[in-house]
């Protein structure tokens, strides 16, 4: 097979698959003494729970883990949610066309990635979409009776698109355009593990599991030396054909996962049920087939945008895509027959059948 190849594994079902990085295959990781506290916390953020696992040298430890965790996260929501009003990205979404104004540091570093991720999904995934996924029911003002009708939606795309942002890298600037609503709904959870992993770094926790709203990213051993495992969510039953889907569970060594998914946030009209991902192309909620996406990467930031721009593009550009930027993939298609799963061969590789594993 061609390495660039994407697999369809869908004939081939071990029981279980592991995902098992190298430096913890190789056996090459010692626990380090006296980091054995075993702490579990948790809060609330971004209209989701964050949680994380973490072995500390004393609970006292695990306490001030549990602050700097939430301390991280109130952080980027003070400067990046639609939902604070006195957030950056509030003021410069109410901001007059052609004001500049220069981002917080972090603000400025996640709308970069993101406009780069931009670029490279062509506008699959677009940070500009906040008054679409907002009229859509999925953002701060109140839920509507009825979707966006399209000469709505038409007005709301016209406001939006990423190449409508100008960046100025050196005052670290930002100019609004002109009714343009920036949303980092689709990278800001992964950014923020990012940031609670740094804050655990810091205070001297190496060993840790940290999620926020599903977007997970690990560091570390247990004091017995095994890793982190956690698997991957599945989505729910349906009428046949995932049942042959055999779990996979990863070892989370240095690694984040991300997955984004058409059923997981929805909102119903005349009992239709709409994704709160949006289509650029349409400005209406996905509804391309592509029912999950998983994303490893060594960033968290990166893997929760990266699924979120798989999920958007649709089956045939987001394999594409994987493969050509070799990014870890799974996705799960939704077809006649039932699900039908696609691994990039970058995920693959990291696969090994329960047994092999050892
Ligand atoms: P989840 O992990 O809960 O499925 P995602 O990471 O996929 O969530 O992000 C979905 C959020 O991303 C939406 O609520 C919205 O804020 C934002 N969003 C929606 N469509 C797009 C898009 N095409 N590009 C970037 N962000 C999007
Ligand atoms: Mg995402």
């Amino acid at each position: 097979m061609n390495d660039a190849d994407p697999v369809e594994a869908a004939t081939r079902i071990p029981a279980r698959r592991v995902i098992v990085p190298e430096i913890a295959a190789n056996g090459a990781l010692r626990p380090l003494p006296g980091r054995d506290k075993f702490v579990q916390v948790g809060g609330e953020t971004m209209g989701t729970t964050w949680s994380a696992k973490l072995y500390a040298p004393s609970a006292t430890d695990g306490h001030r883990a549990r602050q700097a965790i939430q301390d991280a996260l109130d952080h980027v929501v003070s400067e990046m949610s639609p939902w604070v009003a006195t957030s950056a990205l509030s003021r410069f979404n109410e901001a007059p066309a052609g004001s500049w104004h220069t981002l917080p540091l972090n603000f400025f570093a996640v709308l970069r990635t993101a406009l780069s991720i931009a670029r490279d999904s062509k506008g699959a995934f677009d940070p500009t979409l906040g008054a679409l996924t907002d009229a859509w029911g999925f953002g701060p003002s109140p839920a509507r009776s009825h979707p966006p009708d399209a000469r709505d939606t038409a007005r709301m795309l016209a406001h939006a698109g990423w190449q409508r942002l100008d960046l100025d890298e050196e005052r670290r600037r930002v100019r609004q355009p002109g009714g343009l609503a920036i949303d980092l709904g689709g990278i800001a959870k992964g950014f923020g593990v990012d940031q609670a992993a740094r804050a655990l770094k810091r205070l001297g926790i190496r060993d840790f599991l940290v999620e926020v709203g599903g977007v997970l990213r690990g560091a570390g051993i247990k004091p017995d030396g095994t890793p982190w495992w956690v698997a991957l969510e599945q989505p729910p039953a349906t009428s046949g054909g995932e049942a042959t889907l055999s779990d996979i569970v990863i070892a989370l060594h240095g690694l984040s996962v991300a997955t984004s998914g058409d059923y997981r946030r929805f909102v119903e009209h005349d009992g239709i049920r709409h994704a709160h991902s949006i289509d650029p192309r349409t400005g209406r909620p996905v509804g391309n087939g592509v029912a999950i996406v998983t994303v490893l990467h060594e960033s968290c930031m990166w893997a929760d945008a990266l699924a979120t721009a798989l999920l958007v593009m649709g089956r045939a550009a987001a394999i594409a895509f994987a493969v050509e930027h070799r990014i870890a993939a799974r996705m799960l298609m939704r077809t006649e027959q039932g699900m039908s799963e696609v691994l990039t061969r970058r995920f693959a590789d990291l696969l090994r059948d329960e047994g092999e594993a050892a």
